[in-house]
């Protein structure tokens, strides 16, 4: 089930530019606060020193795929020894915090279950507070998520044993990964229910694309939800990063720190340069994921989509600086 190849850098934008356009929409004077970032080339650790809390997206940040960052686990040691809290706050909607916990610890990585945060973790309440609890809907994801993060595993459209719904009953779509869509049964659902009437789609894992092997980019979930969307015609409610639930859930569990003394660190602008500027926190990218391969002309990318962070670093690793 391969999935198409990723259009160019152009169609992306369309899709980072609606992110964008929903969150200025909410929040007062965002966009000019976003072209504002000052890109601050600094030094990770000096620029941690300066916060209350620190925290962290996974993939390109602290890990690419099965590999760590060089000296991630180092600073996160260093941090916990000066006293400096921290957590990952990851649109990770497939795996379970044991599981990252596990697969991070193998990498010399180690975080303890409360400094984990993901947005499949968000998701039930968030649809609880949003009161389609009791609605039959679509998973896009495959069975391994659905088993960690499903919300009322027994109204899924698809994907479970217990399911008795028929395709025309789905109310919203939840979209967690795009591994088993392509080419299969979930697709087909989902475009034989967009010719009958509009759905919900919920944003679990809205990441738009992830660097693979050979510096080339992957389509995720995010994607593939903003591709089926491009008439605009759904209602779009996003949980993951940049949306706030999943901001809000890890901001809970830190014990409600004032937002402009946690720094965001990540390696996406369009998820977590966007989110974190969003909602009043100092942003930081790092070049060990997405945009790294860019660094040459990240100030006109950074220009070009509107959002520039208000500080870069070229990883989180010691030796990386
Ligand atoms: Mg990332």
């Amino acid at each position: 089930m391969r999935k198409p190849p990723l259009p160019d850098f152009q169609r992306l934008q369309v899709h980072i530019a609606r992110y964008r356009q929903a969150l200025c929409r909410e929040v007062a004077g965002l966009d000019q606060r976003l072209r504002q970032g000052k890109m601050h080339a600094v030094a990770f650790a000096e620029l941690a020193a300066q916060y209350s809390w620190i925290w962290f997206d996974a993939y390109g940040v602290l890990n690419r795929g099965s590999e760590p960052v060089p000296g991630a686990g180092d600073t996160l040691n260093r941090l916990r020894a000066a006293g400096i809290p921290f957590c990952m706050v990851s649109n990770n909607a497939s795996f379970s915090p044991e599981d990252i916990q596990t697969r991070l610890g193998a990498m010399g990585i180690h975080m303890a279950m409360e400094e984990i945060v993901t947005v499949g973790m968000a998701v039930k309440d968030f649809v609880r507070e949003n009161n389609l609890d009791d609605q039959p809907y679509l998973w896009v994801g495959d069975q391994d998520s659905a088993r960690c993060y499903a919300p009322q595993p027994q109204r899924l459209m698809v994907n479970h044993p217990q399911s008795s719904w028929r395709q025309e009953d789905a109310r919203y779509v939840l979209f967690s990964g795009n591994q088993e869509y392509y080419g299969g049964i979930q697709e087909k659902i989902l475009l034989a229910s967009a010719q009958k009437r509009s759905l919900t789609f919920l944003l679990a894992n809205a990441d738009l694309v992830a660097p693979e092997a050979l510096g080339s980019l992957n389509m995720v979930a995010g994607f593939t939800a903003c591709e089926a969307n491009i008439d605009g015609r759904f209602s779009v409610m996003g949980v993951g990063k940049p949306f706030r639930p999943v901001f809000e859930l890890a901001w809970k569990r830190c014990g409600c720190p004032p937002w402009h003394q946690v720094l965001m660190v990540g390696d996406a602008l369009e998820t977590d340069i966007l989110g974190g500027g969003a909602l009043g926190m100092a942003t930081c990218l790092t070049l060990t994921g997405l945009y790294g391969p860019m660094e040459g002309e990240l100030e006109q990318v950074c220009d070009r989509v509107g959002i520039r962070p208000d500080y870069v670093v070229r990883s989180i690793g010691m030796e990386g600086q």
